[in-house]
């Protein structure tokens, strides 16, 4: 892998056809089937995976080859990726939370409230009924180089509908992002993946994002591999990107960054890096910032907007996974309310909280194997709610 250097704000990317459209394409077949959504852009600096829907949509309705169920094609944020920046006023995927999706559904003040409620209209109209047989895919791109990657909520659904595509898997970052789509998606029953497809501006990206969408389509039964060009090709290149990489990452640790904070990354990390307890990994207005654990750098930031300075992840061992898909397949989480220090919320029934000067050990672990997710951590204790439509319905 070679070393990235730092890399400057995106513009529009070159291969865009024109002005992105909120819907870039909708492919009905005749026969019934899953219902497949893609949505690309909802960062305007990321342009990828909307020219990647563009070209997949100009074969669908070119060759019309034979489909089941239903495939729409999103773009996120298009004020954004008319000005090829992240967002202008918010983060159109740190927006998802329950007390902005209410406030916007009576008013949006500014471009991304206006955005966002346009794309929850069209989300909500075409799931309806269906969430139980919909798979989104939500693609991005990093500001560092990196091979591309799937991240994804730790449902035993989730983890089985992207394990079938040749790329590394890392579970847990939405215990760490708050207001991610795919979270507030997830919660309503469909599958939900986020695809990272490389850098923002490596055309490569847009190829490796193209890939993943015909591959998606295959594994997802709306097409054969004899329907999608190249197909052999496209699963080998997958296979080629992710390398000797282990097939699974979960994210330890974020490091968060506000305004103000004068968080500039050293540059030379490309993701997935190797890094040591202690190492240098950025500076700060207080000093150096430091690797918190040993582990690997996860989405370093090399570009102005973002909130996410960088995170560390570590490979999810085979044996964690069997466990994890065992226990969660005997229904055993109840199991998790037994323990010493654990009550159940009195305002919030699905949540547990956890008192950490009890049950001080590998309490997170144990959660996670049982298929909780984090919610909030506060002094002394921590909230988590078990992650709903793990198992098949
Ligand atoms: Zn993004």
């Amino acid at each position: 892998m070679t070393r990235s250097t730092v890399v400057a704000p995106s513009g529009p990317h070159p291969d865009t056809t024109g002005p992105a459209r909120r819907v870039v394409g909708r492919y009905r077949g005749i026969r019934p089937g899953p219902l497949v959504i893609f949505i690309a852009g909802l960062h305007g600096n990321e342009p990828a995976g909307v020219v990647a829907l563009e070209r997949l949509f100009q074969v669908l309705d070119s060759e019309s080859p034979p489909c089941r169920g239903e495939i729409l094609g999103l773009a996120g944020n298009l004020a954004a990726l008319a000005s090829g920046r992240r967002y202008l006023v918010s983060d159109l995927n740190r927006s998802w939370t329950r007390r902005r999706i209410a406030a916007i559904r009576t008013q949006q003040t500014d471009e991304e409230q206006r955005e966002q409620f346009e794309l929850l209209e069209i989300l909500e109209e075409t799931l309806r009924g269906r969430e139980s047989e919909a798979i989104i895919l939500d693609l991005h791109t990093t500001s560092s180089e990196s091979v591309p990657f799937f991240t994804l909520g730790d449902t035993l659904r989730n983890r089985e509908f992207a394990g079938k595509l040749e790329l590394p898997l890392v579970l847990g970052i939405e215990e760490q992002i708050h207001g991610a789509l795919l979270e507030f998606l997830n919660a309503r029953g469909p599958i939900t993946v986020g695809v990272e497809g490389g850098q923002h501006d490596d055309p490569a990206s847009v190829d490796y994002h193209e890939h993943v969408l015909w591959i998606a389509l295959v594994e997802a039964g709306c097409l054969t591999p004899d329907d999608v060009p190249r197909y052999a090709e496209r699963v080998a290149a997958l296979a080629a990107a992710r390398g000797d990489l282990p097939p699974v990452f979960e994210v330890r640790a974020r490091k968060a960054v506000a305004p103000g904070d004068g968080f500039v990354m050293r540059p030379g990390f490309p993701n997935f890096e190797a890094i040591r307890a202690g190492q240098p990994l950025a500076d700060d207005s207080e000093g150096e910032v430091l690797a918190p654990e040993d582990g690997r750098i996860f989405l370093p930031l090399y570009q102005d907007q973002g909130d996410d300075g960088f995170f560390v992840v570590r490979p999810v061992r085979p044996t964690w996974l069997r466990v994890s898909s065992l226990l969660r397949h005997l229904r055993l989480h109840s199991v998790a309310r037994l323990m010493p220090g654990v009550r159940r919320s009195r305002r919030r029934p699905d949540t547990l909280i956890v008192d950490r000067r009890v049950a001080r050990w590998y309490v997170i672990e144990v959660f996670h194997l049982l298929g909780y997710r984090k919610r909030r951590e506060a002094l002394g204790f921590y909230a988590f709610t078990r992650r709903r439509h793990d198992l098949k319905f």
